[in-house]
């Protein structure tokens, strides 16, 4: 019997002592967050709209925290022509064109949470359901929806805590989201 509990008794200290280690280790998580500063020098009047779209993810989510003009993590730029993209340079960094004749198609709001929204981690998503922020033009110029789904905003949150795969950390380039609706010229 007393070497059973013995036994225990080594048993629960190795844990201890494997819990202890992995603290050390790993800082927790709350010192982990990101404050990204986005930078709206480019922005011109869509500043505010930038501003509006870091409070919606700064309220959807955990582990980050976008800031303005604190820096340059993420720069945005209003554009004429060539379409609303994003460039993710890794997670959280990165630059965000916002195009004038899309934001005349489409909210402008929501396209402009959606392309930080790649710059978050996430990828395209066109399902064309209004109540997904990442189904972008998908779900037509009726769509308004600015926020991300909970499923969205949670997946950003754990991205940011570190967990998920390394792909949707890495560099990439998102395009075409926003299709012209306007009818081509035959
Ligand atoms: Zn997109």
């Amino acid at each position: 019997m007393t070497s059973r509990l013995n036994r225990l008794a080594v048993a629960l200290l190795a844990t201890a002592l494997t819990t202890l280690g992995l603290t050390v280790a790993n800082p927790a998580p709350a010192s982990a967050a990101m404050t990204i500063c986005y930078n709206t020098s480019q922005a011109g009047s869509y500043a505010s709209v930038a501003n509006q779209a870091a409070t919606i993810w700064n309220n959807a989510t955990v582990n980050l925290t976008l800031t303005a003009n604190c820096g340059s993590n993420l720069r945005i730029y209003r554009i004429t022509g060539g379409g609303s993209y994003a460039v993710r340079t890794s997670l959280g960094n990165g630059r965000v064109y916002i195009d004038t004749q899309q934001a005349a198609q489409y909210s402008v709001l929501r396209i402009m949470t959606h392309e930080i929204g790649h710059i978050l981690g996430l990828p395209d998503n066109y399902n064309g359901n209004c109540s997904l922020l990442m189904s972008g033009g998908s779900a037509g110029t009726s769509c308004t929806n600015p926020y991300p789904s909970s499923a969205e905003a949670s997946r950003v949150s754990n991205l940011f805590a570190g967990t998920f795969s390394a792909t949707d950390r890495s560099a990439d380039i998102f395009r075409d989201s926003w299709p012209s609706t306007l009818t081509p010229v035959s």
